[in-house]
């Protein structure tokens, strides 16, 4: 099984993503728990160079960068740990490179995705996460924790995360057999609780 988390900077995906897989590990089910840009050498060294870039990337070629970081982190991690029968957990996979990267041009969404297939042979999740929160929110409470204009790639503007954060919305809305929109609003283990209740039919509870 491979559950994906998707949505914006500080809505709380690399601790849900954590407590998901140690809730699955308790349930004595082998999990990988993993995180996109990065996941193997090849994949961090990628992310180092797009996350110390001040936005000088094309969009192109950021999109390239981060198909070509997955296709390193599918072939040698994620693909090898689902063939062994293991649940796979990842924080942001294509649907971030989707919402960031495309756009929201038809276009350049059919263009990453043809990315995505020469890259990563098309793997799609069997579960996407979204994780729902007002990025201006979002914004202050990364400020508060990380000191910071809480945006890792060259100071993008708020209204560019709102634009990202309405593309998730849409691609949740037209892929609404993967995806599961969850509230991030409230404390962690409340965000948990609301994601094992949506999993509970995968999970065979
Ligand atoms: O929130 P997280 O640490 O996962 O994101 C790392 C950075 O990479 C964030 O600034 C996020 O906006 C950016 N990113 C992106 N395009 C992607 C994936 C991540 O711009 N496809």
């Amino acid at each position: 099984r491979f559950i994906t988390f998707e949505g914006g900077e500080g809505v709380g995906k690399s601790t849900q993503a954590k407590m998901l897989a140690d809730a699955l590990a308790a349930r004595g089910l082998p999990v990988l728990e993993t995180r996109e840009p990065g996941g193997t050498s090849g994949a961090e060294e990628i992310r180092a160079l797009l996350l110390h870039s001040q936005g000088e990337w094309s969009a192109r070629a950021e999109a390239l960068l981060f198909a070509a970081a997955r296709a390193d982190h599918v072939e040698k991690v994620i693909a090898p740990a689902l063939d062994a029968g293991k649940w796979v957990v990842c924080d942001r996979f294509i649907d971030s490179s989707r919402a960031y990267q495309g756009g929201g041009d038809t276009l350049f969404d059919d263009a990453i995705m043809a990315i995505h297939q020469i890259g990563s042979w098309g793997l799609l999740p069997d579960v996407t996460i979204l994780l729902t929160a007002n990025p201006a929110e979002m914004r202050h409470r990364l400020a508060a924790r990380d000191g910071d204009g809480a945006d890792r790639i060259g100071g993008r503007p708020l209204a560019y995360h709102e634009s990202v954060a309405a593309r998730f919305r849409t691609l949740a809305a037209s892929e609404s057999e993967r995806f599961t929109v969850i509230d991030a609003a409230g404390s962690p283990e409340d965000v948990h609780q609301r994601i094992l209740q949506s999993l509970a039919p995968l999970i065979g509870e």
